[in-house]
């Protein structure tokens, strides 16, 4: 049998000893599962996207990606685990203003070491499952709000992760654009059986999720029997 893509065991974060964010958290996410994570401003979502994403570390319990436990590896083989197993797709796009669309999308590929020309032939193949297939040599600030996340969706799937971070991505967009952008994570997610790990305040972005799940100081709660996100 496989390992889940993505395990918790016990997982608490304090930035200040003593102060915890959340504890004792627990989570199993198999390939092609799709977890909505809900809970208020403050609560702590976007610091577990980051221990999943090997980007701050817990200070107590295992984060385990692909079968790896982060805790236990060293800043390269972390960030080794974080190119080749996730995709991350943020609220602000996090674009790079000087680098055209193609450039943006091909730097996962590029930091595995993927020759620019395979890169980009790789690049351009996404954004045009995508529909931006016409746009690869412009740069992101030509852009509206739903293509540029729309760009940072195809940066987050071009290497193929087994798990897609996202934390807000609808955040930053009308509702019809919002909707637009669900659909495509919807559809590229399932696609290539990847993990998903939504983090939202929109009930209509947590549907296209198999689980929804609140996060809560002491633990991730079932979220379809209680009330939804703010
Ligand atoms: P959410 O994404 O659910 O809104 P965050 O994970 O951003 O929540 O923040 C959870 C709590 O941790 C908040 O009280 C926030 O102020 C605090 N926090 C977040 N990042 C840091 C940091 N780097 N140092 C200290 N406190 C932080
Ligand atoms: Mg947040």
């Amino acid at each position: 049998m496989t390992a889940p893509v993505l395990t918790l065991a016990g997982v608490g974060r304090a930035y200040e000893p003593g102060h915890w964010i959340f504890r004792h958290l627990d989570l199993r996410v198999e390939a092609g599962e799709r977890v909505a994570l809900l809970g208020p401003s403050g609560s702590g979502k976007s610091t577990l996207l980051n221990l999943v994403a090997g980007l701050d570390r817990a200070d107590e319990g295992t984060v385990a990606v692909a079968g790896q436990a982060l805790g236990t590896l060293d800043e390269s083989a972390r960030a080794l685990v974080r190119r080749q197993s996730i995709g991350f797709v943020f609220q602000a796009f996090h674009l790079v203003a000087h680098l055209v669309l193609w450039q943006n999308v091909a730097i996962p590929l590029l930091l595995q070491g993927v020759s620019a020309e395979i890169a980009r032939d790789r690049a351009e193949a996404v954004l045009d499952s995508l529909g931006l297939g016409g746009r690869s040599r412009s740069l992101p600030t030509t852009l509206s709000g739903g293509e540029q996340q729309r760009v940072a969706l195809a940066r987050a799937l071009v290497h193929e992760p087994a798990l897609i971070l996202a934390d807000e991505p609808t955040g930053n967009l009308d509702p019809e654009t919002a909707a637009v952008a669900l659909a495509l994570i919807d559809r590229q997610t399932r696609t290539r059986n990847a993990a998903l790990v939504l983090v939202t305040h929109s009930t209509q972005a947590a549907a296209i999720a198999d689980r929804r799940l609140r996060l809560t100081p002491s633990a991730l709660v079932d979220a379809a029997a209680g009330a939804t996100g703010t």
